[in-house]
């Protein structure tokens, strides 16, 4: 890439990725877990996408009872550690405390959850849940991200036999790929990962239903199949120029982040990133930590309707990110690297059928910016290409249309969850959306033995 810019030592990159937050020292958990008020109609509980105790679990740590309350925990979340490290508690459990309410800080529930299930994790996970026996009945699963894993443990919990597909060569999707290295890192999602193989789920890597095993052998294979595939496919924005060295998406700009050998990661000096959700923050941040001169936020609506979160947002202004809103690219030019890109000014108007106000360019409003990187994240979109041949399973408006109680497709054998079916949410909704398809799966194959 031309205009590289100069690498950081090694010191450098570390102390540039280092974690966001602390975790708590044991001291300091008890503290903050005794400031609870264990409320009795608790709302913390019910703004968590999958509903943890959470007084339960602060209770167990004033009380030393570390176990007992990461145990609590993963009773209702299977993949506690990364719901602990990424979600955006000020927007769920943290956001309803009732501390806000008395105008002061709220407790700490993502920090105080990390502290319990880091302890668990470190004092090692087998034989720490009971099991039940062997059912004799097996369940394949299409994909080893936040959804396949909550799906798969519950289920073996229940005391089926499950395999999960997974066509990389690392499993855990999104919780392993997906997230900032600051927040969450490979290694914390690869060790809650060795804690739900360790209740017998069986992970199959590099293999990739619809081409090494095709959807009929599994279901023939299996009593009934989980698919939580994610969304898969960035959605692109095709304008001149996009094609260029320099260009990149940011799905695939993460995952190179994410492999922690930051000298090698591709960066430019002036990195413009084009889309305002959370990804998109979280390649402008990245950027910064690989030593970007220069990171532009280019969002077509203004900063009202930008998807980011809070947090997500001043994390960026703090990190000296600048955002260009009603703005948007129609083109990058440059001889065989990106130099610049053209972009022109964006009004908004009426509100669309999503609810957003529609943004439509302004006549001669064109300027260019100087630039020797763009990044899209413009968010994915599902490819349903591998279930066309399935019958029953009906894709609707880009996603896999479920019951929503039981997440049973129209084809009884098999169900679906996380963002193959909402289109694109937290971590947490995908693991809340597995481990309820788990009870889906369990009715359904309890009621046909019946
Ligand atoms: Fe504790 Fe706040 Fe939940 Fe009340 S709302 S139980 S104070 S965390």
């Amino acid at each position: 890439m031309k205009n590289i810019t100069q690498k950081l030592s090694d010191s450098e990159y570390e102390k540039n990725f280092e974690e966001l937050i602390n975790p708590f020292s044991d001291n300091s958990a008890v503290i903050e877990a005794t400031r609870c008020l264990y409320c009795f109609d608790s709302p913390c509980i019910k703004a968590c996408p999958t509903h943890i105790d959470i007084p339960t679990f602060i209770k167990k740590i004033s009380t030393g009872n570390i176990i007992g309350s990461a145990k609590t925990i993963y009773n209702s979340n299977w993949i506690a550690l990364t719901c602990a490290k990424a979600c955006p508690v000020d927007d769920l459990c943290e956001g309803a405390c009732v501390f806000i309410e008395k105008g002061e800080k709220p407790i700490e529930i993502g920090r105080l959850q990390r502290y319990a299930v880091e302890y668990l994790l470190d004092k090692g996970t087998k034989n720490l849940f009971n099991t039940k026996l062997s059912n004799g009945k097996s369940v394949g699963i299409i994909g080893s991200g936040p959804a396949g894993l909550a799906c798969g443990a519950e289920l073996a919990l229940l005391g089926y036999d499950v395999q999960i597909y997974e066509s990389d060569e690392i499993p855990g999707g999104l919780n392993t790929w997906g997230i900032a290295p600051y927040k969450i890192s490979r290694a914390d999602s690869l060790k809650e990962i060795e804690l739900i193989k360790n209740l017998g789920v069986s992970i199959q890597t590099s293999i990739t239903v619809g081409k090494s095993i095709s959807f009929d052998e599994l279901i023939n294979k299996h009593d009934s199949v989980f698919i939580g595939i994610g969304l898969g496919e960035n959605a692109n924005m095709i304008i001149p120029g996009d094609k260029l060295t320099g260009v990149f998406d940011a799905v695939d700009f993460i995952r190179e982040v994410k492999k922690e050998n930051w000298s090698s990661v591709d960066i430019g000096k002036r990195v413009a990133i084009i889309g305002a959700g959370n990804t998109a923050i979280d390649v402008a941040t990245n950027a910064v930590r690989l030593g970007a001169e220069e990171v532009t936020v280019i969002y077509r609506r203004s900063i009202k309707e930008m998807p980011a979160n809070d947090f997500e947002f001043e994390l960026a202004k703090n990190d000296g990110i600048k955002f260009q809103f009603l703005s948007s690219p129609v083109e990058l030019y440059g001889t065989s690297s990106v130099e610049g890109m053209r972009c022109v000014k964006m009004e908004l108007g009426d509100v669309d059928k999503k609810g957003r106000r529609r943004s439509t360019p302004i006549p001669n409003s064109e300027f260019d910016v100087k630039v020797d990187m763009v990044v899209f994240a413009l968010g994915q979109k599902f490819n349903s290409e591998f279930l066309q041949s399935i019958q029953d399973v009906k894709v609707v408006d880009g996603k896999i249309e479920v019951n929503p109680e039981s997440f049973q497709t129209a084809n009884q054998k098999v169900f679906a969850g996380g963002d193959c079916i909402n289109g694109g949410k937290e971590v947490v909704n995908a693991a809340y959306d597995g481990k309820q398809a788990a009870h889906g799966i369990n009715n359904y194959l309890s009621n046909l033995e019946i």
